[in-house]
C-alpha cells in the first residue's frame, strides 16, 4: 500500500465559470491558471504522484511549458494514472476535499465523483468529494480563491486473469 496527499489553490479572476473535478461550474468569476484552473484535480495529481514517488504535477506539466496552456486537467490526470500503472500500481480510493466561500458546490459533487472515477477506473463510492466553506475566514472565505485537498491509497495492480478463448 502506497498513500499520498496533494493540496492546491487558485485565485478567482474573470470568467463566468470554475472547472472542479472535471466539471463547468457556472459562476460569477473564473479560476485563474494556465491550465483550466481545476484545483481539485491538480490536488489529485499531486496525492497520485506524492504517492507513487514520483514528485509532483509542476514536474511532469510545468506551467512554463505552452504544451500545457488551458490544457484540460482531466487530460494531465488521465497521464498521472497511466504513470501510477506503469509502476505497477492502482488507485485503490481516494478522499477530496474543496475549500470554496463559493459557487454552491454539493449540487454537482455526484458528477464529479463520476467522472473522477471514470478517469481513475474506480467505482464513484470509493472517490470520495467533500465541499465545505471556510466560515468566511482567510482566502477562501474572503471569496479569493479555491482550495483543494486530496488522499489517495494506491496498492499493488492486479492483472485481468487472461481469457480461455
Ligand atoms: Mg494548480
Amino acid at each position: 500500500m502506497r498513500i499520498g496527499q496533494g493540496f492546491d489553490v487558485h485565485a478567482f479572476g474573470e470568467g463566468d465559470a470554475v472547472v472542479l473535478g472535471g466539471v463547468r461550474i457556472p459562476h460569477e468569476r473564473g479560476l485563474v491558471a494556465h491550465s483550466d484552473g481545476d484545483v481539485l484535480v491538480h490536488a489529485l495529481c499531486d496525492a497520485l504522484l506524492g504517492a507513487t514517488g514520483l514528485g509532483d504535477i509542476g514536474r511532469h506539466f510545468p506551467d512554463t511549458d505552452p504544451v500545457f496552456a488551458d490544457v484540460n486537467s482531466m487530460d494531465l490526470l488521465a497521464q498521472v494514472v497511466s504513470m501510477i500503472r506503469a509502476e505497477g500500481l492502482a488507485v485503490v480510493n481516494v478522499d477530496l476535499t474543496v475549500v470554496a466561500q463559493a459557487p454552491r458546490l454539493a449540487p454537482h459533487v455526484p458528477e464529479m465523483c463520476e467522472r473522477l472515477g471514470a478517469a481513475l477506473n474506480l467505482p464513484s463510492k470509493l472517490v470520495n468529494v467533500k465541499a465545505t466553506t471556510s466560515e468566511g475566514l482567510g482566502f477562501t472565505g474572503r471569496g479569493e480563491g479555491i482550495a483543494a485537498f486530496a488522499v489517495v491509497l494506491l496498492g499493488p495492480l492486479e492483472e485481468p486473469a487472461a481469457s480461455d478463448h
